[in-house]
């Protein structure tokens, strides 16, 4: 281990060259050219490892447009590499190539130095910097023989920034072929990982009334932002911090000239859920609403959505893979702080499916999901490192059947 922890320092300059020219793709969630550019850029650079490599077309998904109507929508391919398919304990690593954020202008570099060891761009830290985190993580277990009993399947996906609509059934179907998982979502700022996760959704409310002229026939319209607005307050009801339960109505779209009766309103919001059961309670809320505004002579309304990551919970199971964690990083002399945070990645879906994982095993970097995105450049290496240190103790704890039977 401490040959493989030397030899990854060495690489950073290599690291922090491969960091650049990946921010320099512009993998913005909904550019399906940098997209796939982005994929081939990764298939080259994988290709190096001792895996079987497939790439899987993923499947279209239906989102509601700002006239109400549904529109499919499709991403970049998922990209997955396997290792000793056979072993009997099974390590999934993983980690998204979009970004929230596209490029600036044309012309302008992405990539921005902020100082020595702090680089700035769309997905400087979630996650390309995870990327090549996990791409070395895996070349130094495989080089130095940390985990050579453990088996691993790599997989990298297109679209975790829009909730992962296409990627979510290869996530599920991964979670039941192996026995931990590790996510390379950025660590926070000071190297603290995430333990427990809320819940999270995004719904569109549609709402259709009847439009007339104003001054000609007022009485024979229906106006589709007044229903829409009784609904918002009740909507702001549901809203109970205190519970846990956050509703956000984000965004109304519609309307029409000032003098015409609008027949159109689409409402947009967000939903962040404590527990597993807030989200059936909350469910049939919003179907009432609905329900009662189609009760209302002349208007039309329809729900879409759900709740697409439910919560990472930090339980037993997920507990002793935190403390399996905290020895490697003990075995490196360092220590681990754990915290829990609102913000949700397809760790929440991984658990879900009955995969426990530690998700934040990238680097090092704040500012995510906004144009000041940054990445510390050191952290790169360390996070590597941190992450091989883990699967070197998830192997050595295989000839011990307390742990492993415990978490299996
Ligand atoms: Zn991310």
């Amino acid at each position: 281990l401490a040959a493989a922890s030397r030899w990854l320092s060495d690489q950073l300059p290599l690291m922090i060259e491969q960091l650049v020219g990946w921010v320099e793709i512009c993998s913005g969630s909904h550019r399906l050219d940098g997209l796939v550019e982005m994929a081939n850029a990764l298939e080259d650079s994988f290709t190096d490892l001792p895996a079987a490599f497939a790439r899987h077309d993923l499947p279209v998904w239906e989102t509601i447009d700002g006239q109400g109507n549904p529109h499919h929508c499709g991403t970049g391919p998922a990209l997955t590499w396997t290792c000793r398919p056979t072993a009997r304990a099974r390590v999934l690593l993983g980690i998204h190539y979009d970004t929230v954020y596209d490029h600036p202008p044309q012309g302008r570099p992405a990539a921005r130095w902020l100082s020595d060891n702090r680089l700035s761009g769309p997905g400087a830290a979630d996650a390309k910097g995870g990327l090549v985190a996990l791409l070395w993580t895996l070349r130094a277990c495989e080089r130095f023989a940390l985990a050579p009993d453990l088996g691993w399947t790599v997989v990298l996906t297109p679209d975790e920034e829009l909730g992962s609509p296409a990627s979510h059934g290869l996530w599920t179907e991964l979670a039941e072929r192996h026995r931990w998982g590790l996510l390379f979502e950025p660590a926070l700022p000071d190297g603290t990982l995430v333990a427990a996760r809320k819940g999270s959704g995004n719904f569109s409310i549609v709402v259709r009334g009847r439009s007339s002229h104003v001054g000609r026939h007022p009485e024979a319209g229906r106006n589709a932002i007044y229903q829409a607005a009784r609904m918002v307050t009740e909507l702001e009801r549901l809203h109970q911090p205190a519970t846990g339960l956050i509703v956000n109505v984000a965004r109304i779209e519609g309307g029409s000239p000032v003098n015409v009766v609008p027949d159109l309103a689409v409402i947009r919001l967000n939903v962040r859920i404590q527990a597993a059961d807030q989200a059936d309670a909350l469910l049939q809320r919003l179907q009432e609403l609905v329900r009662q505004a189609n009760a209302t002579e002349g208007f039309q309304a329809s729900l879409h959505g759900g709740i697409t990551a439910p919560p990472k919970p930090s339980d037993s199971r997920a507990q002793q893979l935190q403390r399996i964690v905290e020895q490697a990083a003990g075995d490196l002399g360092r220590t681990i702080q754990w915290r829990d945070t609102g913000g949700v990645c397809d760790g929440n879906r991984l658990a879900a499916a009955g995969l426990t994982n530690v998700d934040t095993m990238g680097p090092c970097g704040d500012g995510l999901h906004s144009p000041a995105e940054w990445v510390e450049l050191d952290s790169l290496w360390r996070s590597a490192e941190l992450a091989a240190a883990t699967l070197h103790r998830l192997h050595a704890s295989l000839g011990d059947g307390g742990v492993t039977g415990a978490i299996q």
